[in-house]
């Protein structure tokens, strides 16, 4: 057994009753997942939750699917705290075997465990709604759409739901299944990084594939340049930082027998530091003038700026990382969390001092360990009452 398990025994009577409701919940939304800005019967279901919950103020069809609930307790006056989940799913197709609750969708599934962020957001909703008279101040619970992207924190806070009143703090988890069960993994600062998409054109001339000398050969050229882009991070990025340049993806040719006209590049890069993502796009640019000039092609660089880097508040940090030592015991916080991974809980973080941290959900005995966006994914929904006790504890530190 897991000695991080011990957990449990802080978890309060309120969110163990509701761990069935819980995993019932997260299977309903299991089964029916929805893609990004198409999670309409997930917030319908949602809103009747917390309409069921009763004292919630709830807006719904907030960037599309959002929906955003208030609570205010005895004290309309004192500070307001958020907490966020996302509920969209992947479009990936489901080969989870022997499980009652797989995806009904064809070709969508919840791969990445919003299912189970938006099941205990909503336990996590009824404790505090039967506390309600004891909160001095409020909470704020954003159900949002579409983090696998394009993104809905963005649009979300674009409709307000860091105004009137704005929140003094906002926490957020994802459940992680390469962490076990009853552990917790978090860091100050950047925590995951900036994801930009690139798109590289490489205009050549076309032409037979035996006269290359009336050519320009763009297929030639953009082999140079993948080779070169390998020395961005390698040579222009300091060894103590860190960034990622992947090239994910090469379209140019129709036949064997003739030189394309051109190629086009798709990638990802990845950084953690403004100035870190802002080198990368410079020595793109550097490498395709360079290029051009020793080939003489035509290169267009485009990098689309998708999500910030989630950068954690210290301070909130520490917070986040005392309340889960007292409930997981000491040796079960893991801090210096850094992914290469992108989040767009990024946005939220950019506006309110707050913490985004990973809670266990792997469980090596029970054979849960396929990572996130694998189609054989699941989570060990033992998770959902640690993560439920996390965040009631950590609105307490600001309400109660
Ligand atoms: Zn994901
Ligand atoms: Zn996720």
């Amino acid at each position: 057994m897991n000695p991080g398990l011990s957990g449990f025994e802080g978890v309060r009577a309120e969110v163990r009753d509701l761990a069935g409701e819980m995993v019932r919940l997260r299977r309903d939304f299991h089964r029916h997942p929805e893609p990004g800005f198409e999670e309409v019967g997930t917030a319908a279901k949602v809103a009747e939750w917390l309409e069921g919950c009763g004292g919630y103020q709830i807006r719904t069809g907030v960037a599309k699917t959002g929906v955003v609930a208030d609570l205010i307790g005895r004290d309309p006056s004192g500070p307001l705290v958020a907490l966020r989940a996302d509920m969209d799913a992947l479009r990936i197709q489901e080969q989870n075997e022997g499980i009652d609750y797989a995806s009904e969708n064809p070709g969508v599934m919840h791969a990445c465990g919003h299912d189970a962020h938006t099941a205990i957001l909503l336990g996590v909703a009824r404790v505090l709604a039967d506390n309600r008279d004891a909160l001095k101040g409020g909470v704020r619970l954003i159900f949002q759409p579409a983090e696998e992207g394009p993104g809905g924190a963005e649009p979300m806070i674009r409709e307000g739901v860091l105004r009137d009143p704005k929140p003094v703090a906002i926490f957020g988890l994802h459940v992680w299944s390469l962490l076990p069960v009853g552990d917790l993994a978090l860091g100050e600062g950047p925590i995951m990084a900036y994801t930009d998409e690139l798109q590289i054109r490489i205009r050549g001339k076309g032409g037979h594939g035996a006269m290359p000398q009336e050519t320009i050969d763009p297929i030639v050229a953009a082999s140079h340049l993948i080779v070169e882009l390998q020395s961005v991070v390698s040579r222009s990025v300091d060894p103590l930082d860190s960034a990622v340049l992947s090239i994910g993806k090469i379209r140019g040719g129709s036949i064997m027998n003739a030189i394309a006209d051109e190629v086009i590049l798709e990638g990802t890069q990845r950084s953690f530091l403004p100035e870190t993502q802002a080198l990368l796009k410079r020595r793109l640019d550097d490498l395709g003038r360079g290029l051009d000039k020793t080939f003489g092609t035509q290169t267009e660089v485009t990098v689309i700026e998708r999500y910030p880097a989630t950068v954690n508040d210290p301070e909130m940090t520490r917070l986040a990382s005392s309340v889960a030592e007292e409930l997981l015991g000491p040796g079960h916080v893991q801090t210096g969390l850094r992914l290469m991974g992108g989040e767009d809980m990024s946005f939220y973080l950019r506006e309110v001092p707050g913490c985004f941290f990973f809670i266990g959900a792997g469980n090596a005995a029970k054979g849960i360990s396929s990572p996130h966006h694998n189609p054989g994914f699941n989570l060990d929904e033992d998770s959902f009452v640690l993560g439920a006790e996390l965040l009631l504890r950590l609105v307490e530190r600001f309400v109660l």
